[in-house]
């Protein structure tokens, strides 16, 4: 058998280069695509080529710019996508939610309308588990809890499941919604991992670069959230156990495609599916500095300040069904994420 092709879209550069690692690593062959809007190409590409010994094929442009799309499609005809190409902070979205509805979805929907006209059907995507309603659930999520958003990213997270589920249903489309939170992003070779353009947005890249003397010290927005310690509980996730998601959620549904059952009208039924990808285990902020503290080996200057528009108390969410099915389960634990998180940000200082 042919050797799949992946295409694998994304703007922000660091699930990609890790999911395009594996699946390289796996057999297949992958096509990359990327705005570059936050993203060290170079430094991502030959860190790729280490790991895979392969020059992956890489595009430069939009996933709205349906021309561009159409000719990669063209050229390239993949089997499937994994779709990550999505903004992706939450106080960006609450001050330009047009951003956001334009990138994420009209950004999907031209996707999908390529992805149609060429007749690729199968899509893994990257959602989040900020689509269950905070307030309501009562954490650990699990898939059929109940759906709600605080802010415009989340919501464009929600639609986009949405628009996934109607094109599954009504244009054939075989998808996996992968619900994720807060990874950390670093890749235990020290070559892959998050090195933003400016300023981070995101705790772990923050408290590193504050312990690095970057930046004077962390605002912990906020402490007091009805939690143990009064701040914010997220579900802290290793990122190659997160791609390890993305291979095995991919190799379940072309499994799925090709068993799939025949409709009474003798069509093939489409696969549509969402797994929580996460380790069931919370850790709040004021735990995670501790934990960052403990790896770098120095106190972290930090005080406490207001609350971050958008955010909720508790984020934690059960992926049982993800271990039944998928087979999945975290191997790496938080504190070596953080490890390879303080290696990678060592070894890459500036780069
Ligand atoms: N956080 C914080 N200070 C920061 C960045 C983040 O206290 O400078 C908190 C934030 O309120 C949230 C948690 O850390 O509770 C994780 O935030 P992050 O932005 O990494 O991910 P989010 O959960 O918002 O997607």
């Amino acid at each position: 058998m042919e050797p799949q092709k992946i295409l694998i879209t994304w703007w922000l550069g660091y699930i990609w280069s890790h999911t395009a690692a594996l699946f390289a690593q796996s057999g297949y062959e992958v096509v990359l695509l990327d705005n570059l809007s936050n993203t060290h190409k170079d430094q991502v590409l030959s860190s790729l080529k280490i790991l895979t010994w392969k020059d992956l094929t890489f595009y430069e442009g939009d996933v709205r710019d349906y021309d561009f799309l159409d000719k990669v499609f063209e050229q390239e005809k993949p089997d499937g996508v994994i779709h990550f190409a999505a903004k992706k902070a939450v106080w960006e979205s609450c001050h330009d939610p047009f951003l956001y509805y334009d990138n994420n979805i009209n950004g999907t929907i031209t996707l999908l309308e390529i992805m149609d006209k060429y007749q690729v059907k199968n899509l893994i995507f990257s959602s989040s588990a900020t689509v269950y309603d905070a307030e309501k659930n009562v954490p650990p999520f699990t898939e059929t809890d109940r759906l709600n958003t605080t802010n415009p990213y989340w919501t464009t997270k929600l639609v986009m499941e949405f628009l996934l589920k109607d094109m599954s249903q009504h244009k054939g489309f075989n998808v996996i919604c992968l619900r994720y939170f807060n990874p950390i992003w670093a890749h235990h070779s020290w070559l892959l991992g998050e090195n933003p353009k400016g300023i981070p947005t995101n705790l772990v890249p923050y408290l590193l670069k504050v312990a690095k003397k970057e930046i004077e010290k962390i605002t912990i927005f906020w402490d007091n959230y009805p939690t143990p310690d009064g701040t914010c509980i997220r579900d802290y996730i290793h990122i190659e156990d997160l791609a390890q998601a993305h291979l095995q959620s991919y190799d379940y549904l072309l499994k799925k495609v090709e068993k799939e059952q025949i409709t009474e009208e003798g069509n093939l039924a489409p696969a549509f599916e969402i797994f929580n990808i996460w380790t069931g285990n919370g850790k709040s902020v004021k735990e995670m500095l501790n934990i960052a503290e403990t790896v770098v080996w120095e106190e972290i200057n930090n005080e406490i300040g207001e609350r971050r528009d958008g955010d909720v108390a508790v984020s934690v969410a059960n992926p049982i069904k993800a271990k039944q099915i998928l087979w999945w389960e975290p191997q790496k634990s938080i504190v070596e994420a953080v490890e390879d998180a303080w290696n990678f940000y060592s070894a890459n200082k500036g780069a």
